[in-house]
């Protein structure tokens, strides 16, 4: 019985296997003609001031629709344009739809701070990366100022001097940087005044958590007093319920993003009902 079981339970798990290769390499392959075929848009996710209820700035999110795999989430085809090589293209095709977008929000009387955006670790390696974001701010006159490039906190960890020395010239530009994710990964609070950032976005699972247990909220409230005492802004990210909106409130965590205010959605209904 228990070679039996075992057999059966090895043949499962090899299904499962090449199930999950055979999605992947459908992506792989879809993904390479997603731009042309008009597959891929963006959306534009609320950003809140909490103190004031004002909207203060929007984060893009990258959708992906294709005929015969229907939806697919960025947490899923993401990670395959990382390692095919795809991801450069999309980057700069994302950088380019936010800034227009970003055009659009202001010229319709949205009165907006900044954009975020998120960028890959694997875009960094591009050499000339800030040369060519700094092209297309200008080709959409906006200002560098206005730009956030969100990364994650595996960036900052891999490579650190280098990637740190990167950051700096980006910033030194005038564009805004965030770590997205924090707290996942595992930079030290010690090493964070260090950062050449701007920004630092609490991960949603210590949002999850707020109210459930006063160890998670002592966290929170932890990241956010150290974050301000460093000049940071901090924005939690995640937002479901109004006792975490008021809990983050109540700490004075400056921005708030999630479900609770807006999905992300496309720019002209947020120009529709931010007008
Ligand atoms: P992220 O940058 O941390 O984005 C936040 C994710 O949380 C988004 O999922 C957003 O739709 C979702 N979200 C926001 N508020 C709530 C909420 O209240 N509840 C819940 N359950 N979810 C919420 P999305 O759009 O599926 O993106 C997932 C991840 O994929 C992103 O995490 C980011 O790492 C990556 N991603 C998305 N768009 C881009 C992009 O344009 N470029 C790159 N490089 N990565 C992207
Ligand atoms: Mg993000
Ligand atoms: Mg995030
Ligand atoms: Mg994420």
């Amino acid at each position: 019985l228990a070679k039996e079981s075992g057999k059966n339970s090895f043949r499962f798990y090899t299904s499962e296997l090449s199930l999950e290769t055979e999605e992947r390499l459908n992506i792989d392959i879809a993904l390479h003609s997603a731009l042309e075929k008009n597959e891929i848009y963006v959306v534009f996710q609320p950003q809140y001031n909490l103190e004031t209820k004002k909207i203060v700035s929007v984060e893009t999110l990258v959708r992906w629709e294709n005929d015969t795999l229907g939806f697919v989430a960025p947490d899923k085809f993401i990670p395959i344009a990382e390692d095919n090589g795809f991801i450069i293209e999309l980057g700069y095709f994302i950088f380019e739809e936010s800034c227009k977008a970003f055009k659009q929000m202001k010229a319709s009387g949205l009165e907006l701070q900044r954009i975020a955006i998120n960028v890959s670790s694997i875009q960094f390696k591009e050499p000339n990366l800030l040369e060519a974001l700094i092209s297309i701010v200008k080709r959409h006159e906006l200002e560098a100022s206005e730009i956030e490039i969100e990364i994650t906190e595996r960036f900052l960890m891999e490579n650190t001097d280098k990637n740190i020395k990167t950051l700096q010239s980006f910033r030194d530009y005038g564009f805004k940087i965030s770590i997205d994710d924090f707290g996942t990964g595992y930079s030290s609070m010690s090493y964070l005044k260090q950062l050449p950032i701007d920004t630092i976005k609490i991960d949603k699972s210590f949002v999850d958590d707020i109210g459930e247990n006063s160890s998670d909220n002592a966290i929170i409230e932890a990241i956010v007093a150290l974050s301000k005492k460093l000049n940071y802004s901090i924005v939690a990210e995640g937002i479901e319920t109004g006792s975490q909106e008021q809990f983050l409130e109540s700490i004075k965590c400056d921005i708030g993003q999630g479900y609770l205010f807006s999905r992300p959605i496309l720019v002209e209904e947020l120009i529709a009902r931010f007008r």
